[in-house]
């Protein structure tokens, strides 16, 4: 028996908690709050189980033809993938060599890191300052995931700084606009560029309240997403998601409604939390990034919270350690998070 060396030494990602319970207040991996649309609802309801009989449609082109039409580009411009964590794991494969490396932000998603010792190649993580300049990137970077916004930052560029970098880099952007329906612009512009090097990922795990359904999508010039089809297994993406998250494309009213009310919570949310005194990075995605004032500290807040059946994450290490990141969830899971903070405060005050 002899497993791979890369795969012996590796640190696998560890995924947020999902807790059995329905009665915890769930803030720790980002998902939607709200429900998925009422379609989606409609098309579970009436499947045809013929489907699945079947195998499902290797190209997913009705779901293509619906993304290709709402961003203006040729089916051939999208991809879809089981999750957008398939895609990041496939563009390891079609954009980066043995000897070469893959680059982000730091701190940043941190399963990037994980897929680069999967594949068995470098990670080099930068920090936003350092890519001003492509040309102070390491060369052996083939491959750059930009994340924008940011996790677990929330922090979020204008894609005309992204852009600046994507002309100096020679090699592949991907834009992983995993929280890009929550900022006030995105880069696909960008990556409908003929000839191009960026593509921009996105997600129907967020915005879509599908992350138990395991779809994401990635646009780009016709010749990196042609490499991408190359490599993908042949039904990457099941009957049941792809007819889901068309379903839920389409509607976008309610999709328009449900992320306009996760941006009006975290606003509010965001100014709870500095009102009592937390230090809050300032965020467009669904979540925000918030050190609380001593002498409460993050870490012992965690624990604290999760006593309480209150989950939300936070990321030991340097760069992260001090803060929380909580997601954006329901007015009402806020108003308990807050009680519970300002309750778990009071106790420390009364101690001698
Ligand atoms: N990118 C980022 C930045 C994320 O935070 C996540 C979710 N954890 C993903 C990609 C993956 O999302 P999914 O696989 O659910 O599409």
């Amino acid at each position: 028996m002899r497993i791979a060396k890369s795969v012996e030494k590796l640190e696998a990602y560890v995924p947020g908690e999902q807790p059995a319970s329905r009665e915890a207040i769930k803030l720790n991996t980002n998902e939607n709050p709200y429900p998925p649309s009422p379609e989606c609802a409609k098309v579970l309801q009436g499947f045809d189980l013929e489907l699945l009989r079947r195998y499902p449609d290797p190209n997913f082109v009705e779901l293509r033809k619906a993304i290709a039409k709402a961003n203006g580009c040729q089916i051939e411009n999208v991809f879809v993938g089981n999750g957008s964590d398939e895609i990041l794991s496939l563009a390891a494969k079609a954009f980066v060599e043995n000897d070469e490396a893959i680059g982000s932000l730091d701190p940043s998603y941190s399963l990037y890191k994980t897929l680069a010792a999967i594949r068995d190649v470098r990670w080099l993580g930068m920090k936003k300052e350092a890519l001003q300049k492509a040309d102070a990137l390491d060369k052996a970077i083939s491959l750059f995931l930009w994340t924008n916004p940011n996790a677990p930052t929330g922090e979020w560029v204008h894609p005309s700084v992204i852009a600046r970098f994507a002309r100096g880099f020679p090699g592949v952007l991907i834009v992983d606009e995993a929280y890009g329906d929550f900022a006030p612009e995105n880069c696909i512009a960008q990556a409908l560029e003929p000839g191009g090097n960026t593509m921009v990922m996105r997600t129907f795990s967020k915005s879509y309240s599908l992350a138990g359904m395991r779809v994401g999508y990635l646009i780009g010039p016709v010749e990196l997403i042609g490499a991408m089809f190359k490599i993908k297994d042949s039904y990457n993406v099941d009957a049941v998601a792809q007819a889901v998250a068309l379903a839920a494309f389409n509607d976008c009213d309610y999709h328009r409604r449900t992320v306009a009310k996760v941006v009006e919570t975290r606003e509010r949310f965001a100014g709870e939390l500095r009102r009592r005194g937390w230090d809050v990075i300032p965020s467009q995605a669904n979540f925000v990034f918030a050190k609380p004032p001593s002498p409460q500290n993050a870490s012992g807040l965690h624990a604290a919270l999760k006593e309480r059946n209150i989950f939300v994450r936070y990321f030991p290490g340097p760069l992260t350690g001090e803060r929380l990141r909580i997601t954006v969830g329901t007015e009402g899971q806020i108003a308990g998070l807050l009680a519970a903070i300002d309750d778990i405060r009071a106790k420390i005050g009364e101690q001698p």
